[in-house]
């Protein structure tokens, strides 16, 4: 953790992010580090001057994770969890919610209403895959959500390549469509040795990989925006 918030902060990436309540799919795999993960993460952040981000799951868990963390995690899966999202109006912490695998925009507009109608207006929208009949890659990086959702909301539109292709070789090329498409973030998995990552080491880049992807966000981003502005 020291080093990615060492590498992220270099960069000048703003937030850290760490699962330590993990939605694992199979209940034999590694759950995460839980408490003592978001301590670590915290402390780390806080020496690097970061923000940090981290999932919350569970109801019970969430007065806890708002007052170490952040930013909060929704992930994929909890997408439709009704009763926590409605949970999320009484905290003010911005709220990262990720886009169910099968789920449509309208749902995930309307995810998004739960939280905002209950009180906390803070929502961040993250499009990371979807469902398809493709194996090759784990989900696919659903782009056309980029500016579909910014025809339908003023809320701001993150895309995760990560998830969203489940290969540490596309992140970087996918991460840059990312930008083309309009995406106001990026979120990416990055270890200093991918390969001993617990989780998802397949779609996690090495540190060379991330400072040349923010490094290219960034310049591609600083290039569009004066042709945004222009007339033709
Ligand atoms: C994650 O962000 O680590 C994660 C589990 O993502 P998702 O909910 O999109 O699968
Ligand atoms: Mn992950």
């Amino acid at each position: 953790m020291e080093e990615c918030a060492l590498i992220a902060s270099q960069e000048g990436v703003q937030a850290l992010r760490g699962g330590a309540f993990k939605p694992r799919t199979s209940p034999y795999e590694f759950q995460g580090l839980g408490k003592q993960g978001l301590t670590i993460l915290s402390e780390v952040a806080k020496k690097y001057n970061l923000l940090t981000v981290s999932e919350a799951m569970d109801i019970k868990e969430l007065p806890y994770i708002a007052e170490c963390i952040d930013i909060v995690q929704i992930g994929s899966r909890n997408m439709q969890n009704f009763s926590l999202l409605k949970e999320l109006g009484n905290f003010s912490n911005p709220i990262l919610l990720k886009r169910g695998f099968s789920a449509t925009y309208q749902e995930l507009l309307l995810a998004a209403e739960y939280i905002i109608s209950a009180g906390n207006p803070h929502v961040l929208l993250c499009e990371r895959g979807i469902r398809s009949f493709e194996t090759y890659t784990r989900n696919t990086l659903d782009l056309n959500a980029v500016p579909a959702l910014k025809e339908l909301t003023h809320l701001p539109i993150f895309v995760d390549p990560s998830h969203g292709t489940g290969r540490r070789s596309l992140v970087l090329p996918m991460a840059r469509a990312a930008v083309a498409a309009g995406a106001d973030g990026i979120m990416v998995e990055m270890h200093p040795h991918p390969d001993l990552s617990i989780t998802d080491a397949g779609q996690t880049i090495d540190p060379e990989t991330f400072r040349r992807l923010v490094r290219e966000v960034r310049a591609l981003r600083l290039a569009l925006e004066p042709l945004e502005k222009k007339s033709f």
